[in-house]
């Protein structure tokens, strides 16, 4: 059986590389980019004043006559020469002759003449023209993730389209006789279906679509055709039936389909008999063993098409509860991690085992236990934050 580590390098050697594509930048949010982009002018393009002021020669003494007024998105019509200066707003372009900018609030106004109340010095309250960016500047690389201060820059640098990695199309298909939605009361032997709301979730929080192919019985015939459906997407993820129980006909279906099985059982728990092929995650169908499955193994996945690295981030913790079963599998346990004076503290929440997904909603992480380890109080210990 393959350990976490085993797997995971398999899943990442599997995944298809990242596909480019152009986008309009307002659908670009959550993409990773795929090029090189560089400015096309300076930024800014002219010196511009940082407030609204009078813009003035900063060698100048005594009271300056005001020529003329400069909004933003004007330009100046004349220089500012000895003995005068020019009223100017936030974002307007410096007059010729002019090196600094006084802030109205430090000037005195009579008619047509103004008196600074203090100096400025050369420079002051001036962006100079190409201070943010210099034409020819590379703005963002390849790989980085766009989010809303990414799209800003890539507007401000002159993108209207940017080339990135195009999103996966996620199916979920949800299996299993005795599933009935959340608005009903199950019947007897009946649970409700919880998975495709908790997965589908996952799906989404990635930026993805996720297309539910609905809940489908434990039938072989009625599961290959929805299997055969979900197999056109880019990734298909499967929940239930894939354990050894008679009724778990999964990987029957999907090799009957013709997906060749590259994963089956993983030394991790909760989720030891999820399986994986390219393209498909057949994951066990209690709750928190598709949780935790999809955290460590179908996220990166994801991430890997994508061209992003979307893994959670570890830390270490200082544990305040003790792990006394060793297990062979490395366990990944419900926690409650909090960062508290110097560094972080972990604490494993109580749960009723792999179904217990009110579980779940205590904890904002799991701590790693490695196969056969165990720990007191106080140990230094691996977690994962959500
Ligand atoms: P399976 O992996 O199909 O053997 O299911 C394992 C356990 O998870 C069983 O107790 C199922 O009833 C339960 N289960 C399966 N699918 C779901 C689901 N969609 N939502 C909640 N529980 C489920
Ligand atoms: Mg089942």
């Amino acid at each position: 059986m393959k350990t976490v580590q085993e797997a995971l390098e398999i899943i990442l050697a599997e995944a298809p590389p990242p596909r480019p594509v152009d986008v309009p930048l307002a659908e670009a949010l959550g993409h990773a980019l795929a090029e090189e982009v560089v400015s096309d002018a300076d930024v800014p393009p002219f010196d511009r004043a940082m407030m609204d002021g009078y813009a003035v020669r900063s060698e100048d003494s005594g009271p300056r006559e005001v020529i003329e007024e400069v909004p933003a998105g004007r330009v100046p019509s004349r220089a500012v020469v000895a003995g005068t200066c020019a009223k100017i707003m936030t974002g307007a372009p410096l007059p010729p002759g002019a090196d600094a900018v006084q802030q109205v609030e430090k000037v005195v106004r009579e008619g047509t003449r103004v008196t600074l109340l203090e100096p400025v010095r050369p420079g002051q309250n001036v962006t100079p023209r190409g201070r943010e960016l210099r034409r020819g500047d590379r703005v963002l690389g390849p790989g980085r993730r766009i989010g809303p201060a990414e799209a800003g820059a890539l507007a401000a640098a002159g993108r209207a389209r940017v080339r990135v990695y195009a999103r996966p199309r996620v199916a979920l298909l949800v299996t299993g006789d005795e599933l009935v939605p959340p608005g009903e009361v199950p019947g007897p032997g009946k649970i409700r279906n919880s998975n495709s709301f908790s997965l589908a979730a996952q799906v989404r929080e990635l930026g993805l679509a996720c297309d539910d192919l609905g809940v489908v019985g434990d039938d072989p015939e009625a599961l290959r055709a929805r299997i055969r459906e979900g197999l056109r997407r880019d990734l298909l993820v499967i929940s239930g039936g894939v354990s050894a129980g008679d009724r778990d006909f999964v990987i029957p279906a999907l090799e009957a389909e013709g997906v060749r099985i590259r994963l089956h059982q993983v030394r991790i728990r909760p989720g030891r008999p999820f399986c994986f092929a390219p393209g498909v995650f057949g994951l066990p169908g209690n709750p928190v063993s598709s949780f935790v499955i999809f955290e460590i193994f179908v996220r990166p996945y994801l991430g890997r098409t994508m061209g992003l690295d979307l893994s959670r981030p570890r830390v270490a913790a200082r544990l305040e509860t003790s792990v006394d079963r060793p297990n062979e599998r490395a366990q990944f346990l419900p926690a409650e991690i909090r960062f508290e004076g110097a560094g972080y503290r972990a604490r494993t929440v109580p749960w009723a085992g792999s179904a217990d997904l009110f579980a779940l909603t205590r904890a904002n992480g799991f701590l790693i236990v490695p196969p056969g380890a165990t720990y007191e109080a106080g140990a230094l210990v691996e977690c994962v934050l959500l």
